[in-house]
């Protein structure tokens, strides 16, 4: 069986243009009402990674949570709007600033509806879920479209990982901190909590060294929707110019038979996935899958080494990466940030909680001598 998604453009973040192009996403879908029911509760989780301004292109848009919203409330949904942001950040002051600075809150009170914070959880398997997926009868996923250092791609099944409450997503940074660990950990928490929808916010997508600060902005002009995570996760692959198996998630997703990443059997629907499709993405620094031939990779996977470093010029000393590590391995020398590569696992938390980009990512000599 084939599955659907929808894919449409929006050339930016008006609310004149994302609430039609959104709803007219749906609409090739069969409507809001063939996944939500009426009157339902209702949680959406955007992509809040950190207190960052929308122009940044960091977090999900608020203009997309809006649409949503309103959309929502047509058909007289009770809303609520929630994340975990970021590793590091679960203290309530911190919180506060990530809703402010990324203009969510007050789309919230524009729009009347209550943001609420992932502090109550419960177990599901090994993972400590947000309790509002109980409270809540639907789950609609707005995540952004960006490249990861890690993941290589942040997308829908990504944007899961925000449902594990506060600090212990150190705890799984550090218990999977190679890529395809991290990555079956990100596939066991999708089989645990598939949201009914997921809207991905591709107006203003993120290439390079993503998802934060170190990243750069890349204007895709898109909206995709649907209810197949796997699915959307690989037009997205394409449209970076990989292959989804070259994402071990949609690898692995697929394996699980969670969803259909075979483009073939994916009925896209509104624009062409050829027309939309430019120049490939610029992939982060540590991830080599488009460069070197697939039998070399393996092997190339336990040689090479890549690793974070400090730009001191750029550092604001506020100690977001310090309070990240998952492994201890940052401290402060000489008044200066330092890291100790003994204790490094290359989770990249570091990077993704970096206000100033001043954390860059280095390959190991022997990546280079061989071309990575
Ligand atoms: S220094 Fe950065 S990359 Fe290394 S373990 Fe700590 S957070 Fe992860
Ligand atoms: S490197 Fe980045 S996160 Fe760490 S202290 Fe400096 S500005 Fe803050």
């Amino acid at each position: 069986m084939k599955s659907k998604i929808a894919l449409v453009s929006c050339k930016n973040y008006t609310p004149d243009h994302v609430y039609p192009a959104m709803h007219h996403a749906l609409a090739l879908l069969g409507g809001i009402t063939n996944f939500i029911r009426p009157a339902a509760k209702v949680l959406v989780k955007p992509n809040l990674l950190m207190a960052i301004e929308p122009e940044k292109g960091v977090d999900t848009h608020p203009e997309i949570v809006r649409a949503v919203i309103r959309i929502l409330k047509e058909i007289d949904c009770h809303v609520f709007v929630g994340d975990s942001p970021s590793v590091w950040d679960s203290q309530s002051s911190n919180l506060e600033r990530v809703w402010e600075r990324s203009g969510v809150k007050q789309v919230c009170q524009e729009e009347k509806v209550e943001l609420v914070t992932f502090a109550k959880r419960r177990w599901r398997d090994k993972f400590p879920l947000t309790s509002w997926l109980d409270e809540c009868e639907y789950f609609i996923n707005l995540p952004k479209f960006k490249t990861h250092n890690l993941t290589i791609l942040s997308a829908a099944i990504k944007n899961l990982f925000g449902l594990v409450c506060g600090s212990y997503k150190l705890q799984l940074h550090k218990d999977y901190f190679e890529r395809e660990d991290f990555s079956k950990m990100l596939v066991d928490i999708y089989a645990l909590a598939k949201p009914h929808l997921t809207i991905v916010d591709a107006i203003v997508a993120m290439e390079g060294d993503g998802p934060a600060t170190a990243g750069r902005l890349r204007q895709t002009n898109l909206l995709l929707a649907g209810d197949d995570c796997v699915s959307l996760d690989s037009v997205l692959a394409i449209i970076m110019g990989l292959k989804p198996a070259d994402i071990p998630y949609i690898k692995e997703a697929t394996l699980r038979g969670l969803g259909i990443s075979k483009i073939e059997d994916i009925e896209i629907l509104g624009e062409k996935l050829e027309e939309v499709k430019s120049k490939p993405f610029l992939l982060p620094t540590a991830s080599f899958s488009r460069k070197i031939p697939r039998p070399l990779l393996e092997i190339a996977k336990k040689l090479v080494r890549y690793y974070p470093v400090i730009q001191h010029n750029k550092c604001l000393f506020c100690l977001a990466c310090l309070n990240t590590c998952p492994s201890k391995a940052i401290a402060i020398e000489n008044k200066k940030i330092s890291i100790d590569y003994a204790k490094c696992i290359a989770c990249f938390c570091c990077q993704e909680v970096c206000p100033a980009a001043a954390i860059k990512t280095k390959k190991s000599i022997l990546a280079k001598i061989i071309g990575l």
